[in-house]
């Protein structure tokens, strides 16, 4: 059972009618699926709670459906929401002790927890118990509250931003690589069925391509070459409308958008020289946060970019996308 009131809702309500609802449907990741699977099976074995999971990785990859996909396993209630809604200390306890015997809390952005927060975390994750200070100075007193057992899935696109004590408190971490475009036309394709509005495989494909690796883009492209093939009253979705399509969105071929276009062209405007994130954000009109977390990852990943101690540079495959040539005169880049 889901509790939807904890939810995000915006995006995800397009998104929902899509999420797979088995672990059929949810395609790739196989490592991570097969360790999930015996870990499962050996807490429902010994009827226990499932130890606490971390999911980590850029946006859109599919965490949060694999919070779901568990919850469905266990035999569990989920609640759903972010560390930015819990403000205050109290937040985190009133949730904590609503929840049931093996109940799930799917927390997301984990990073983005403060400190006063974070740290009642740590008993509830590790004793089942909540210690909440009342008052303040001399009369302080701590209540000792008992949970039942649970388990918190925490996600988060900055593992690196996570805090030791809370890292360690995870008895498993999942590290969420982006998709080949096998797995992305494969997610494709199931989608366009749900939607009653099948892609050719070689449309699939398409749309696959330019997806940046990513399970969310490929779903967005989806629904919107369904509008164009749509307005045209085409029954399927061909090849030719998806590339027409994702021409109109402004994809490129390879899947940038012209936020990564505008990225590697100011990189390589500075010729060859690193540049620092602040700059690239301010010169972006982005945060930081939006260019680490949804457009660098993509990117270094494909070798497109690297990161430097002083910055930002871009690679030979930039100079290739941009159809320019890399300086040939900087020390020691290329
Ligand atoms: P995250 O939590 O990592 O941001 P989500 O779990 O919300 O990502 O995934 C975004 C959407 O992509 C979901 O609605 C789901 O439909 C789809 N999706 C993600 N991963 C997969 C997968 N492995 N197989 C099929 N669909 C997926």
């Amino acid at each position: 059972m889901v509790d939807m009131q904890m939810v995000d809702i915006d995006d995800q309500k397009a998104e929902l009618s899509l999420r797979p609802d088995n672990w059929d449907d949810y395609i790739g990741q196989e490592k991570i699926k097969k360790n999930l699977d015996v870990f499962i099976k050996a807490s429902k074995k010994r009827s226990q709670a499932l130890d606490h999971v971390l999911f980590f990785g850029p946006p859109g990859l599919g965490k949060t459906t694999l919070a779901y996909l568990i919850s469905s396993q266990m035999d569990s209630n989920i609640k759903i929401t972010s560390a930015p809604m819990i403000e205050k200390a109290g937040d985190l306890a009133s949730i904590l002790t609503n929840l049931e015997e093996n109940d799930i809390l799917f927390l997301d952005e984990i990073h983005r927890l403060s400190p006063a927060v974070e740290e009642i975390l740590y008993s509830a994750m590790e004793d089942y118990r909540l210690d909440i200070i009342i008052g303040s100075g001399p009369a302080a007193q701590t209540v000792k509250i008992d949970l039942p057992r649970w388990t918190l899935i925490g996600a988060t696109t900055r593992a690196g931003m996570l805090s030791n004590p809370l890292r360690e408190r995870f008895g498993m971490h999942f590290r969420l690589e982006f998709y080949s475009e096998d797995e992305l036309s494969k997610i494709v394709k199931l989608a366009s069925k749900k939607l009653e509005k099948i892609a050719y495989d070689d449309a699939c494909k398409q749309i696959a391509k330019r997806s940046r690796g990513t399970p969310r883009i490929a779903l967005r492209l989806l629904r919107r070459v369904r509008d164009f093939a749509e307005v045209v009253d085409e029954e399927f979705i061909s090849k030719d409308r998806a590339s027409y399509g994702l021409d109109e969105l402004g994809v490129n071929k390879i899947g940038f958008d012209r936020l990564d276009i505008k990225f590697l062209e100011l990189l390589v405007s500075n010729k060859g020289r690193p540049m620092g994130l602040g700059t690239i954000a301010a010169a972006l009109s982005e945060d930081e946060g939006t260019i680490e977390d949804a457009i660098e990852p993509y990117l270094l990943a494909n070798g497109y970019i690297e990161r430097t101690a002083r910055g930002r540079v871009a690679t030979p495959k930039s100079y290739e996308v941009l159809r320019l040539s890399p300086p040939k005169d900087e020390k020691g880049l290329f």
